[in-house]
């Protein structure tokens, strides 16, 4: 069971922003900027173009759904998305607010996120969605 497997079954704490049947949508843990959030398949796969074309596309339109909520909660250009998938083995895809290009700089992380915050963040999504 991948750790986001653990996340979705609610074993392991989120701060959810959004689900259905087949997906899950969370803040991430350590995010570039605030609103960065995971939108992840519930079915365990780990490569994100193993995905059968029908789940690939629901992902990507539940992701659409999603990033329309982050740009109500955190007004932004864009709301970029991103694949990166080199540390957690369960594909996801990632959804950062952008107001420049350096806003998606994974390397640059908000340092100790506010817990309160990080909930704050997590229900002001969800109510957008
Ligand atoms: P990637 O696999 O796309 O390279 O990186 C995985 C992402 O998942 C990272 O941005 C990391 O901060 C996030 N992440 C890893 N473990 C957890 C976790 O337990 N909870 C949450 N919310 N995010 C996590």
């Amino acid at each position: 069971m991948t750790i986001f497997s653990k996340i979705i079954a609610g074993d392991i704490p989120s701060y959810k922003v959004a689900e259905d049947d087949k997906f899950y949508a969370f803040l991430d843990i350590n995010p570039v900027a605030w609103g960065h959030t995971l939108v992840v398949p519930k079915q365990e796969v780990d490569y994100i173009f193993d995905l059968d074309d029908a789940t690939l596309g629901e992902l990507t339109v539940f992701a659409k759904k999603v990033a329309a909520a982050i740009k109500k909660a955190f007004p932004c250009r864009k709301v970029g998305m991103a694949v990166l998938g080199l540390e957690v083995p369960h594909a996801h895809i990632h959804l950062v607010p952008l107001k420049s290009e350096g806003d998606m700089d994974f390397k640059h992380k908000i340092e100790n996120p506010d817990p309160a915050e990080m909930k704050r963040v997590a229900d002001l999504i969800a109510s957008h969605f």
